[in-house]
């Protein structure tokens, strides 16, 4: 099968989130299964070239329209990570990829619709036949109603995928936006196609994607069931009822070579599920040093939990700050690493940064910090996502991975992969983390934590291997989504000829 994939991440060279490490993962993993896998996405300027292997130019110069004049763009072409990535520069006067970051900027929707309209430009003009375009979030989601209506004659497109990894990021504009890439947006508002659920003057670019692809995934089980409901579903509940026969969830998994704790660079002391229990806690007691002497924290104190997130209402900043005078008051040690694109709720945790400077049992990095991410996972006993609703989270898999038993809101992809230390209906075998559902249980289900880690360390020693054992590789995942795609590429099943 030819599979392209767009999108507006590819960790590690792009990445803000979990979106990145989900496109990478699963296209190095069709990749390894002897898929053809290619990526488009924008060429920012913060990646440095010498990340890019056989960095090259390819022969497409190509415009692009936009209000009204015609921009040039250049597609560049590199092998990362096994993968035939493209990289699309533009220059387009708003500079919109020679900025620090990927996202936070106020054209970010122009910035997306231009690159999934030139992203489209740039296939036309390959003009080769693909099996399947795989779209992912709002970024990228108006391909699919492009593919679709405008340039069916022109573009030679089996099925169009598309995974939405948040529904409540949706991409919102007008129809003069669309008008402005040469794509008349009136004929777009209409409840059928693109116009939102709730303001029936805007376009819906999600929406788009639901209505317009042959297919549509999100990221855990769970979550697919969820989004069909008010409470989770951000007013698209209905559009997703009328399209339920094209939905399906499959869990993410992750890169185990980038979370691998055995031979992590940026940590250490290394560890494995196969080390004994000793030579494991030995292991995250000299990362714990490491942390404690760089940020004057106490290494006597028990237990050390702590979070690597977003800050944003979705990931509960509220039940963090509540979890984090629990542990105080537990004689424990709780570590944040986050920061948030809200500047309430950055102002909010800068306050309390300043209140607990120097404090022995806190620490609070208002940061985005990868090797420091990886510092906390190796050395905390536990991590705390005590999410609202979570697609699927990835810290959760990274933690049991490190040893790092988490404690999760049971939602979505958190309710899919942690089961209850407690819990009677489940074997034993399976129960790899804590859970609560109500906001009310946070409080008990720290203290059932951490009176298991004080009052019984045998089994709080097999409970953390069992969470280290946890397949959470990219392996069943992508067979998951092959299988999908072959769905719509029968052929593909058959071999062309056998020996
Ligand atoms: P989301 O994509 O909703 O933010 P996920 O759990 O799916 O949440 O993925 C989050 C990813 O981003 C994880 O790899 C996590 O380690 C990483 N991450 C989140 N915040 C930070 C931060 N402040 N510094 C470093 N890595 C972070």
């Amino acid at each position: 099968m030819r599979i392209i994939h767009i999108a507006a991440e590819f960790a590690p060279i792009a990445k803000a989130g979990g979106l990145g490490e989900v496109v990478t993962g699963l296209c190095r993993q069709l990749s390894l299964q002897h898929e053809e896998v290619e990526i488009i996405i924008p060429k920012y300027s913060f990646i440095p070239d010498h990340l890019l292997q056989n960095l090259a130019k390819e022969k497409f110069e190509f415009p692009c329209l936009e209000a009204s004049r015609f921009h040039a763009n250049t597609m560049w072409s590199a092998k990362v990570e096994n993968c035939q990535l493209h990289l699309l520069e533009t220059d387009h006067p708003s500079g919109y990829f020679q900025r620090p970051q990927i996202y936070g900027y106020p054209d970010d929707l122009a910035k997306f619709l231009y690159f999934s309209k030139a992203a489209l430009e740039y296939l036309k003009l390959r003009g080769e036949k693909i099996d399947i375009l795989h779209l992912h979030e709002w970024h990228t989601a108006l391909c699919a109603p492009l593919v679709k209506e405008e340039m069916a004659q022109q573009l030679q497109v089996r099925s169009v995928i598309f995974t939405i990894h948040n529904l409540e990021y949706q991409g919102k504009c007008v129809p003069k936006d669309l008008d402005s890439l040469g794509v008349p947006g009136k004929k777009y508002l209409q409840p059928s196609r693109l116009q939102d659920n709730v303001h029936p003057d805007t376009l819906n670019l999600l929406k788009g994607a639901i209505v317009y692809s042959d297919a549509i995934t999100t990221v855990s089980p769970t979550y697919a069931q969820e989004i069909l409901t008010p409470h989770f579903g951000c007013h698209l509940q209905q559009t997703l009822l009328q399209n339920k026969q094209k939905l399906q969830g499959i869990l993410n998994g992750i890169d185990q070579k980038l979370w691998d704790p055995s031979k992590d660079p940026s940590i250490k002391a290394h560890f494995s599920a196969d080390d004994s229990l000793m030579q494991i806690e030995q292991a995250k007691t000299a990362n714990k040093m490491v942390l404690a002497k760089k940020f004057g924290l106490d290494m006597a104190k028990r237990p050390w939990i702590g979070a690597v997130t977003r800050l944003v209402p979705q990931k509960g900043p509220e039940l963090l700050e509540e979890a984090l005078h629990y542990t105080i008051q537990s004689e424990g040690v709780f570590l944040l690493l986050g920061s948030s694109p809200i500047d309430s709720i950055q102002e909010h945790f800068e306050a309390l940064k300043k209140r607990y400077k120097d404090h022995p049992q806190v620490l609070i990095q208002l940061d985005y910090d990868e090797p420091l991410a990886h510092q906390i996972y190796a050395a905390l006993d536990f991590t705390l996502i005590p999410s609202h609703f979570e697609p699927c989270g990835l810290t959760q898999l990274i933690s049991m991975r490190y040893g790092t038993i988490p404690i999760v809101r049971s939602t979505g992809g958190l309710k899919d992969t942690v089961l209850d230390y407690d819990d009677y209906k489940v074997p034993n075998a399976s129960r790899n983390g804590f859970t609560f559902s109500n906001p009310k249980e946070l409080q008990a289900v720290l203290q059932r934590a951490f009176a298991l880690q004080k009052k019984d360390l045998d089994s709080f020693h097999s409970l953390m291997k069992r969470a280290m054992q946890r397949d959470s590789s990219w392996k069943k995942p992508a067979a998951a989504y092959r299988q999908l795609y072959l769905t719509h590429v029968p052929e593909a099943r058959q071999p062309l000829y056998s020996i």
